[in-house]
């Protein structure tokens, strides 16, 4: 018995019944199987959403899977060991936290299959193209929950990739929940080079906009906000960065907007100038 995900609940009026699969809502009086709610729920009709409740069965073992491949790649091409470095991703803690892996491409669709994945299953859940090729080729690779992020690193391709579907929560979000002090920030090597100077209560939105589930995230208590978002010229971050703390604020959040020199990201600014210490004094000068 929980509050109902249907509708605006204030006590206790969803039931589910585990052993036959069925759920019943005693305050909206909705109720029905698993598809039923999967339909409710997404608002979607039948046969989407049997394809939602395979696919939401189906991804994570081969995710999973994908991700462990990938990083077994990065120990193997110096490409991605190099570009690493250059953004500042240097401690092997670091890369084992992150799980960081790479995807030199041509090799994963060969992999998955040898191991009794269907090529359907790898067409739909994005990691191959209808093409028949891998999806991510020379990006580096972050797993997220329930997706995967692709860093290009040539510079001739799209710089961002995610796998159809959403891109989760906020990143890691378990490890900092508890903190009363919270840095988001927009990029994952931002997280990477912040983490990585001693700043563990740092997370990640993966762009500068955050869904409803990141968001809900980040209200789920009071505590202190610090959004370092990136500086960039046509002010995009910046923008973002106020009026989110003006969401937070009317959720009750104590926010604080970090302003960095004009043109870095927190990335930038710690490979290229800053140390920590540096990073520090940011933070306390920061606007309210
Ligand atoms: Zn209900």
């Amino acid at each position: 018995m929980g509050l109902c995900p249907l509708h605006a609940d204030q006590r206790p009026s969803f039931l589910v019944d585990t052993s036959k699969g069925l759920f019943y809502c005693y305050g909206c009086g909705r109720g029905g199987d698993l598809i039923r709610f999967a339909e409710l729920y997404h608002q979607v009709k039948f046969p989407q959403a049997v394809a939602l409740l395979q696919q939401w069965r189906g991804l994570p073992p081969l995710l999973q899977e994908t991700a462990g491949f990938y990083r077994m790649q990065l120990q193997r091409h110096g490409e991605a060991a190099a570009y690493l470095y250059q953004r500042g991703v240097r401690s092997p803690e670091l890369i084992e936290h992150m799980r960081i892996g790479y995807a030199p491409g041509g090799c994963l669709r060969g992999w998955l299959t040898q191991l009794g994945y269907p090529l359907q299953a790898l067409r739909q859940a994005g990691l191959v193209t209808s093409a028949g090729y891998d999806a991510y080729t020379h990006r580096i690779v972050f797993p997220l929950e329930g997706n995967l992020y692709g860093r290009s690193l040539s510079a001739a391709a799209s710089p961002h990739r995610f796998l159809p579907g959403a891109k989760g929560g906020l990143y890691l979000w378990e490890q900092v929940r508890q903190c009363p002090e919270v840095i988001l920030v927009e990029g994952l090597f931002d997280y990477a080079v912040l983490w990585q100077a001693g700043f563990h209560n740092v997370t990640c939105s993966m762009g500068n906009h955050l869904n409803g589930r990141q968001y809900r995230q980040l209200c789920d208590r009071p505590r202190a906000i610090y959004l370092v978002f990136d500086a960039d010229a046509n002010g995009s971050g910046q923008q973002a960065a106020q009026s989110l703390a003006c969401r937070l604020r009317e959720q009750g959040m104590n926010v604080h907007r970090v302003s960095l020199p004009d043109g870095h990201d927190p990335n930038s600014f710690l490979v290229q100038d800053g140390d920590a210490r540096q990073f520090q004094a940011l933070l306390e000068a920061a606007l309210p």
